[in-house]
């Protein structure tokens, strides 16, 4: 790393000690905003994403969505050239708008910026006007614009900002519908049908902001590539607006959530990931609270089929040194789950700041006694150098953990986005009991898999940073 001037004025890590900062990111932990609002856009019946900007940042985003799901993607784009640097996007996005509404007659077209029509101050809201204006009569697409500027935040602002585009632009005051709106964040398929599970459960009705399920874990079929037939509806974005309250089961994307409870009256519940026993408790009693319908016992036996491989799986995690990279609410949520797991929370990475991911971390470190160390706005170049002086058992995030997971020679277990280095990333649980569940099994197994032999005996040559006579000889 000698390219990268280097000093000691960093020491911005929160707790823990200070760490050499660079000019440079490497191997960050975080993606662009519109790559969270195509994310967003995924979960939408019938829409298409236009990426605004040059061609390489749809290619980008589709390959990224591509590689993680192994579904097929469509994210169309302005692909904007050196020329229109200089003389604006507005014809190339007028041109995308009627080719687009043309050819694949969306009901929705999300208009995404990028860092470069940001940069020269495209109007987009103002173009679109334009093209609706000379297209008056004719049956048009609802297009929404997106601003998404790429060199501020993150790929969870970028979720965060689609559904407040959409929110703004399609929620209507009608009759109450008693149903809840959750919004969602970057969740895996199999995870938000575990919320979908949980809305059946409970008897509650929701509206999914939004809802990928189906579109990104679809059956083969022999069908070309078309718009996804699944997915939130224009209809239900209409009427988020006459919805009982909104839970927002990421902090970082309740934007949308406090629009609608300032302009409708809509109530705004800002929660932490369900993930865990607490977290997940504190889910399904706002949920019970916010629509007034008492928790069966189909719920109750989940979390106690949870709390049960907690105690199972204990012999194995306990004490285990982990390491947590990833997007903010996720790594908190994550803390706590492994810390109810019997495991010691050594480092957490999360590329960006916010006073929101402080708040929940000073909560943590409370209820855990114990600081973790804590780098905030920070790449998986500083997460390597923490965890050489740091040695962990496990370090948990997505795929660009790998590299550092074989330096140290410990195993990643595998959430986030992306993860373009195994299959089944659309099937990977942790949300809620019965997601927690399929989480505790599969993190220790591999634990298992790694530091004992098929007889339950710890390899003499893996040894765990955390040895007690009790737990050495065998489980
Ligand atoms: S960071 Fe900017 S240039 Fe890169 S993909 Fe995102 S929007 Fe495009």
């Amino acid at each position: 790393m000698s390219n990268f001037k280097e000093n000691n004025m960093g020491g911005d890590s929160l707790h823990g000690k200070c760490h050499d900062k660079k000019f440079a990111v490497i191997n960050p932990t975080r993606m662009c905003q519109p790559m969270g609002a195509v994310q967003a856009m995924m979960g939408l019946k019938n829409a298409m994403p236009l990426i605004h900007g040059s061609q390489g940042c749809a290619t980008y985003m589709r390959f990224q969505l591509i590689r993680h799901y192994r579904e097929p993607i469509e994210v169309a784009s302005t692909s904007l050239s050196e020329k229109t640097v200089i003389y604006g996007g507005e014809l190339n996005l007028l041109k995308a708008l009627k080719n687009i509404s043309e050819k694949q007659n969306p009901e929705i077209i999300g208009v995404m910026s990028t860092c470069l029509t940001e940069t020269i101050g495209d109007d987009v809201n103002g173009m679109i006007k334009k093209f609706k204006d000379v297209n008056i009569g004719k049956n048009l697409p609802a297009m929404v614009s997106i601003p998404t500027p790429s060199y501020a935040g993150s790929h969870v602002e970028g979720y965060d900002k689609a559904v407040l585009s959409l929110i703004k632009h399609f929620a209507r005051k009608m009759i109450p519908n008693n149903k809840i709106n959750i919004i969602l964040g970057n969740l895996s398929p199999s995870n938000l049908a575990e919320i979908k599970n949980i809305m059946k459960d409970l008897n509650v009705e929701p509206i999914l902001l939004t809802d990928a399920s189906e579109n990104l874990d679809a059956p083969l079929t022999e069908e070309t590539l078309e718009l996804h037939k699944f997915g939130t509806s224009l209809e239900e974005l209409r009427d988020t607006a006459n919805s009982n309250a909104t839970i927002s089961v990421t902090k970082h994307n309740d934007s949308g959530a406090k629009y609608l409870e300032k302009v409708f009256g809509v109530k705004s519940i800002s929660g932490s990931m369900p993930i865990g026993i607490k977290n997940t408790d504190a889910f399904i009693k706002s949920i019970s609270d916010a629509m007034n319908v008492s928790i069966p016992k189909k719920i109750i036996r989940d979390r106690g089929r949870l709390s049960d491989v907690l105690v199972d799986a204990h012999a194995y995690n306990y004490r285990r040194k982990v390491a947590i990279f990833g997007d903010v609410d996720m790594v908190i949520a994550m803390a706590r789950f492994t810390h109810e797991m019997g495991m010691i929370v050594e480092v957490l990475c999360v590329g960006t700041e916010s006073p929101r991911f402080k708040k929940d971390l000073n909560e943590l470190i409370d209820d855990m006694n114990h600081k973790p160390i804590v780098l905030e706005n920070k790449d998986l170049h500083d997460f390597g150098m923490v965890l050489e002086s740091n040695p962990v058992d496990l370090i948990i995030g997505n795929a660009y953990g790998a590299q550092i997971a074989n330096r140290f020679n410990i195993p990643l277990f595998r959430v986030g986005f992306p993860i373009f280095d195994r299959i089944g990333a659309q099937r990977i649980s942790f949300i809620g009991y019965n997601g927690g569940i399929k989480f505790v099994d599969a993190i220790t197994n591999t634990i298992i898999d790694f530091y004992y032999d098929e007889e339950g005996y710890k390899f003499a040559d893996k040894k765990l940073s955390f040895d007690t006579q009790s737990f050495e000889t065998h489980i």
